[in-house]
C-alpha cells in the first residue's frame, strides 16, 4: 500500500517514500510519501487559495460539514481504531473505546462552538470599543506519534471550524489514520484545499512548513526539543506549543488509598506509558510509602503486555526501535543513579508468538527514587514509574516544582484545604484533584515551563486559531 500526500483534494505522489512499520510485529504496513519543501509549498498554496471562500462561508454552513466529518469518523470507528493500533501499538481497547470516538467528539464540539463565537464590548462616555474575531489564515498543524489521530483532530476541528485552512503534518512514525481522515474530510463535503495532508520527516517537511511565509499560525504537539527548534525556525507567527511532561502524581496519607492506587497505575501504564500527561513521578507520603510501593509493584507485575490488537492487552509495544532503545537506556540508568528496581527491568516480557519481535518493555517500577535523578527529571515516555517518598505538604510542593516541566499534575488527599493549597502551588498547566486525567473539551489544555506555550480547548483555542480585532467608534 502507498500513502500519498493530500494536496488540494488530490492524492499527490512524492519523489521518495519511506516505510511505516507495525511496532508489534515489525511488518511493513505502507510506503509513505516523504514530503519536501516543494510538496509543502504546493500544500500551503492550496490552503491559501481555499482560504477566502472557506472563511467567508457562514459559520452554520462550516459547522454542518465539520459535524458531518465527526459522523463519518463515528461510522468508521472499527477501521480507524484498528489502523491506529497497527500503526502505533496503542491498545485496541484504548483506540476503539476512547481515542477514536474522542476524535469524533472534537468535530461535534467545535462544529457547535464555531456558531457561537462572540466578542467583547468596552463602552466609555465618548467611544464604543468592540472586538471581532477573524480566522487567521493558513495554519500548520503538527502532530506527534502518540495518540496521533485524536491529537490531529483536536487541532483540525477548531482550525477549520473557525474558518482557517490547514496543512497537517503527522509524525513519520504514525501517518496512516491521517491519510484516512483527509479522505473522510472530502467525503464530508469539506472543499478541496481546506485540509491538506503532507507526510514526511520533521526536518524535510515539518521545518519548511513552519517556516513558510504564508503560514500564519503553528499548532504543534511534540517534544520540548522540537518545540524549541520550531519557535526559532518559524519567525513571527501565532503559536500553540503542547510539549513534553514529567507530571507529578502526589498521594498524601489521608487519600482514598485504593482509588489513588488505581489511578496511579492507570496514569503511568495506560497508552503504553507514551502519554504526555503520564503521572510518571509518583510522590507518596512516607507514612504510607511502603504499603503503597508494595501494592503498586504487585499491580505492575500483573499487567498484560502483548498484542495491542488483543482486547485484554494493557501495555503494547513502544512506537519504534529507536524509542525502545531510549526507554531501555533509562531502565539501565536507574540502578546506576541509585534507584531500586522493584519490578520489570531489561528482560523482555513473555509474549505470544505473533508479536515476539515487537518493541516491548516490561512494565518497570523504580522505588526510593531521588527527585534529582535523571529518571525522575527526564521524560522517559514509556511504562516506567518512579516512586519518590516525601515527608509533608511543604516537601511535596517543593519536589513537585523542582523540575523543568509543567504540563499536568495529580493530587490525592481527603483534606479539602490541602487539595486547594497544593493545586494553587503546583507549577503546571493542569491539576487533577482525586482524579486521573479526565478531559472536558472546554478546559484549557496545555502546560507551562518547558511543557509549552498557549492553551487549546474551548474558547482557549481562539488564542491560536482566531485573530481578535478591536473596533473603536467615536460616539
Ligand atoms: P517530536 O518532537 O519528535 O515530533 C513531533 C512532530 O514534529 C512530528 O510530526 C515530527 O515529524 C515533527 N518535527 C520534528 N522536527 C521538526 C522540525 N524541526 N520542524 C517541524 N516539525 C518537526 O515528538 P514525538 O516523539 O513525535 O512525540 C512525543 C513527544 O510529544 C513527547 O515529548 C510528548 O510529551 C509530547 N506530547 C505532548 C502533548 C501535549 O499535549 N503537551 C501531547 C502528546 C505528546
Amino acid at each position: 500500500m502507498r500513502i500519498e500526500h493530500l494536496i488540494n483534494g488530490k492524492s499527490t505522489p512524492a519523489r521518495d517514500y519511506f516505510e511505516t512499520v507495525n511496532p508489534a510485529t515489525q511488518e511493513v504496513l505502507a510506503e509513505v510519501a516523504s514530503g519536501t519543501a516543494q510538496d509543502v509549498d504546493a500544500a500551503v498554496s492550496a490552503a491559501k487559495d481555499a482560504f477566502p471562500a472557506w472563511a467567508a462561508k457562514p459559520a452554520t454552513e462550516r459547522a454542518k460539514l465539520i459535524r458531518k466529518l465527526g459522523e463519518l469518523i463515528t461510522k468508521n470507528v472499527p477501521e480507524l481504531s484498528e489502523t491506529e493500533t497497527r500503526d502505533t501499538g496503542q491498545t485496541i481497547s484504548q483506540t476503539r473505546k476512547q481515542l477514536v470516538p474522542r476524535a469524533a467528539d472534537n468535530f461535534t464540539y467545535f462544529a457547535e462552538m464555531c456558531t457561537r463565537v462572540d466578542g467583547h464590548t468596552y463602552p466609555t462616555d465618548s467611544h464604543l470599543n468592540y472586538t471581532l474575531f477573524h480566522p487567521v489564515g493558513v495554519c500548520a498543524l503538527i502532530s506527534p506519534w502518540n495518540v496521533p489521530f485524536m491529537t490531529a483532530t483536536w487541532k483540525i476541528a477548531p482550525c477549520l471550524a473557525f474558518g482557517n485552512t490547514a496543512v497537517l503534518k503527522m509524525s513519520e512514525l504514525s501517518p496512516l489514520t491521517a491519510s484516512m481522515l483527509g479522505q473522510l474530510a472530502l467525503e464530508a463535503g469539506i472543499p478541496a484545499g481546506v485540509l491538506n495532508v503532507v507526510h514526511g520527516y520533521g526536518k524535510d517537511a515539518g521545518e519548511p512548513l513552519v517556516a513558510h511565509p504564508d503560514v500564519r499560525a503553528v499548532s504543534f504537539t511534540g517534544s520540548t526539543a522540537t518545540g524549541n527548534r520550531i519557535v526559532q525556525a518559524a519567525g513571527l507567527k501565532k503559536f500553540s506549543m503542547e510539549l513534553g511532561g514529567k507530571s507529578p502524581f502526589v498521594i498524601f496519607d489521608d487519600a482514598d488509598f485504593e482509588r489513588a492506587l488505581d489511578a496511579a497505575v492507570f496514569m503511568i501504564f495506560s497508552n503504553n506509558g507514551e502519554r504526555c500527561t503520564a503521572g510518571s513521578r509518583i510522590l507518596v507520603q512516607k507514612s504510607i510509602y511502603a504499603k503503597f510501593a508494595e501494592r503498586f509493584v504487585e499491580r505492575a507485575k500483573r499487567l498484560t503486555v502483548g498484542d495491542p490488537l488483543s482486547e485484554s492487552t494493557i501495555v503494547g509495544p513502544m512506537i519504534s526501535q529507536g524509542h525502545l532503545a531510549k526507554v531501555r537506556s533509562y531502565i539501565e540508568l536507574g540502578p546506576k543513579e541509585g534507584a531500586t528496581l522493584a519490578c520489570g527491568g531489561l528482560d523482555a516480557p513473555s509474549l505470544p508468538d505473533a508479536v515476539k519481535n515487537g518493541n516491548f518493555v516490561t512494565p518497570t517500577v523504580f522505588v526510593d527514587v531521588d527527585n534529582r535523578m535523571r529518571i525522575a527529571q527526564e521524560e522517559i515516555f514509556g511504562p516506567v514509574a518512579c516512586l519518590i517518598p516525601f515527608d509533608d505538604e511543604a516537601e511535596a510542593i517543593r519536589l513537585v516544582n523542582d523540575i523543568s516541566y509543567g504540563l499536568s499534575s495529580y493530587v490525592w488527599t481527603e483534606n479539602a484545604g490541602r487539595a486547594h493549597r497544593v493545586a494553587a502551588a503546583v507549577e503546571a498547566g493542569m491539576c487533577f484533584v482525586n482524579s486521573q486525567n479526565v478531559r472536558d473539551l472546554r478546559q484549557p489544555f496545555g502546560g507551562t515551563k518547558a511543557s509549552g506555550v498557549g492553551r487549546e480547548g474551548g474558547t482557549w483555542s481562539y488564542e491560536v486559531f482566531l485573530e481578535p480585532k478591536n473596533v473603536c467608534v467615536s460616539l
